[in-house]
């Protein structure tokens, strides 16, 4: 930890501060430059709080060096860590990027998802994705079908072959889903919920993590850090955008550049959400690209049979016809990006 004084910090300032740290057990190192002084702080940075260090008298500013998370760390794991679900499927670190698609909700209609899950899985994707739970901003909005809509899930990925992932909004609800899901979800708005994340932690099944909308990169792996603490390692993160200066034109801001921060700070897999994170459906396929290019595990999208009429999330929603499309572009993308990883993972095994 670096403590950096006021030019004008008094000399008694400078060692109070030097005192209150050797007091913690931190081994000082003291730099009196010209204009200002500099503290170096070694030591274990949880027994202090650096906003209150920096709310001191001549203290202006007070910077971590080692970052707070641990085992979401890539100190901790210097490999990417791969999570692997049962049918054979991999999600990190050069596995090839997997592709999670189906409705904002689960709806009534379920020859509507079926024909969904037959277009998934046509096009290659591993996941069925759809919201039991329904996180809304207005109480009047459709909430979801809960558990009606894990039946019609588990159904139509049974008979595809595909895995499940959806949303748990309640510590309450977490048995029954995780009867019928093979990723839990963790949405946007709960990204914070931590007593979901000890819930989730201490599950046997891995957690699809989404970014809160105004979290930042730390809060978000900071979030991860809760499930992992609690013993569950299976932990995917998911980049869905950020609350933006202007939503006239895009919902969020899908915030690329995390997905290979992530990946710097952290060995966890990272995939995107451009349908949440851009909230119009002709965004969806450009920043699929640009997520898969900046090096996302996998790409989470809203496909719905029947769009204009969904009840959550139609604009953001593609067609059949249209997920067809874009899918067949993205697969030619990832067939690229999975040769590129081959071939690293090739180097990489032989130490080049
Ligand atoms: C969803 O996946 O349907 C959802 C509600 O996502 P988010 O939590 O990212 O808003
Ligand atoms: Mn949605």
């Amino acid at each position: 930890m670096i403590v950096v004084m006021e030019p004008k910090a008094t000399q008694e300032q400078i060692q109070k501060m030097v005192k209150i740290l050797e007091g913690k057990g931190f081994k000082i190192v003291l730099n009196e430059g010209e204009v200002m002084t500099v503290i170096a702080a070694i030591g274990d940075r949880r027994l202090v709080n650096p906003e209150s260090l920096a709310s001191y008298d001549g203290v202006r500013e007070v910077k971590l060096i080692q970052e707070p998370f641990k085992l979401a760390s890539r100190e901790s794991c210097p490999e990417d860590s791969v999570v692997t679900f049962p049918n054979g499927v991999k999600i990190g670190g050069y596995e090839r990027p997997v592709m999670m698609v189906g409705p904002c909700s689960v709806e009534q209609d379920f020859d509507g998802l079926m024909r969904v899950a037959l277009a998934a899985k046509e096009m290659g994707c591993q996941f069925l994705r759809g919201g039991a739970f329904k996180p809304r901003t207005s109480p009047y909005d459709f909430q979801g079908l809960e558990e009606k809509a894990l039946v019609y899930l588990k159904e139509a990925s049974e008979k595809t072959n595909m895995l499940v992932v959806t949303e748990v909004m309640d510590t309450l609800d977490l048995p029954l889903i995780l009867d019928y899901a093979d990723l839990i979800q963790i949405g946007a708005r709960n990204m914070q919920n931590f007593k979901l994340l000890k819930a989730v932690g201490k599950c046997n099944k891995p957690v699809l993590l989404k970014r809160g909308p105004a979290a930042s990169i730390r809060e978000f792996l900071l979030a991860a850090e809760h499930i992992m603490c609690n013993g569950n390692q299976n932990v995917i993160l998911c980049e869905r955008g950020v609350k933006g200066l202007d939503s006239t034109y895009s919902r969020n801001v899908l915030d690329i550049a995390a997905i290979p921060i992530v990946k710097k700070y952290s060995h966890l897999p990272i995939i995107a959400d451009p349908s949440h994170g851009c909230g119009r459906r002709y965004l969806i396929e450009p920043m699929a690209k640009a997520a898969l290019i900046a090096g996302a595990n996998g790409i989470m999208m809203e496909v719905h049979h029947d769009p204009d009429n969904a009840s959550s999330d139609g604009a953001q929603s593609l067609s059949i016809e249209q997920f067809k499309d874009v899918q067949r572009r993205l697969n030619k993308l990832v067939g690229r990006i999975d040769y590129d990883n081959q071939v690293e993972k090739k180097k990489h095994s032989i130490g080049v």
